[in-house]
């Protein structure tokens, strides 16, 4: 049977057009869109900003209070005083430079489910001991499993305490590592998903982004905020891209 040259044509670039799509960076808004109008770090607001420009995930960062609440905050202190050590009363009077109270976490869950679509990037911040950091890890996956949010959800962590026992108790779920030392076949001998490095760790090992590709791992490139280094690791192929500018990356990738 002999296809008009044209059908052939048309077919091929339907399968370069669909490799393409296939390969376009996605952008993850970091700590939430939070670099816009009354919106702030780890905020409400900055979720659901985050989903009104439709990108892929929100990242957003959880600690475990002394007396065992998940909240969603980046720093480790708070006057000088570790968010862990405190207790969440301690923390209720405590606001966010939009003025919003610090989220629990099943409150920022509880915003996420209404918010279709987007991809929760759940960082576990490290916590003080190896048990505390596997303690942290169960408590967050039963408030996912609680609000059936595993199949958005996708872990990460600079801690590998808190990392292998995420793979451990919800194998099903991505879970990547921040922290940058370990090596693609090392990652993924562990289980992870894949890395989520700085952006300098990615230029000194290029490689490792062919490398991950080769053994089903994804890469996931932070916090890359200007055009041309957005550019350069969508050109790499990086899979993700957190970014404090989503916008931004939005357009440089589409
Ligand atoms: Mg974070």
């Amino acid at each position: 049977m002999k296809f008009p040259k044209t059908i052939i044509l048309v077919l091929s670039l339907v399968t370069v057009l669909s490799v393409t799509a296939q390969n376009k960076s996605q952008v993850i808004a970091h700590r939430g869109y939070w670099n816009t109008k009354s919106s702030s770090q780890n905020s409400l607001k900055a979720l659901e900003k985050a989903h009104e420009i439709n990108v892929y995930g929100s990242e957003f960062d959880v600690h475990l209070t002394a007396d065992n609440v998940l909240v969603v905050y980046h720093d480790d202190r708070i006057d000088g005083r570790r968010v862990q050590d405190l207790n969440y009363a301690d923390l209720t009077k405590m606001r966010l430079l939009n003025g919003e109270k610090m989220p629990t976490l099943e409150a920022y869950l509880k915003k996420s489910k209404k918010l279709n679509g987007l991809k929760l990037i759940f960082e576990l911040k490290s916590h003080a001991t190896p048990e505390r950091n596997r303690e942290a890890a169960r408590k967050s996956v039963e408030m996912i499993e609680k609000m059936g949010l595993g199949e958005r959800t996708e872990y990460i962590t600079f801690n590998l305490d808190a990392g292998k026992e995420f793979i451990r108790i919800s194998p099903h779920t991505p879970v990547f590592y921040l922290n940058g030392e370990l090596a693609p076949a090392e990652l993924k001998e562990l289980g992870f998903a894949g890395l989520d490095y700085h952006v300098n760790v990615m230029r000194k090992n290029p490689e490792w982004f062919e490398a991950c590709k080769a053994l089903g791992l994804k890469t996931n490139v932070w916090t890359v905020n200007e055009p041309d280094a957005i550019k350069e690791m969508a050109d790499y192929g990086a899979d993700f891209i957190t970014t404090d500018t989503p916008e931004v990356a939005l357009d440089v990738v589409k």
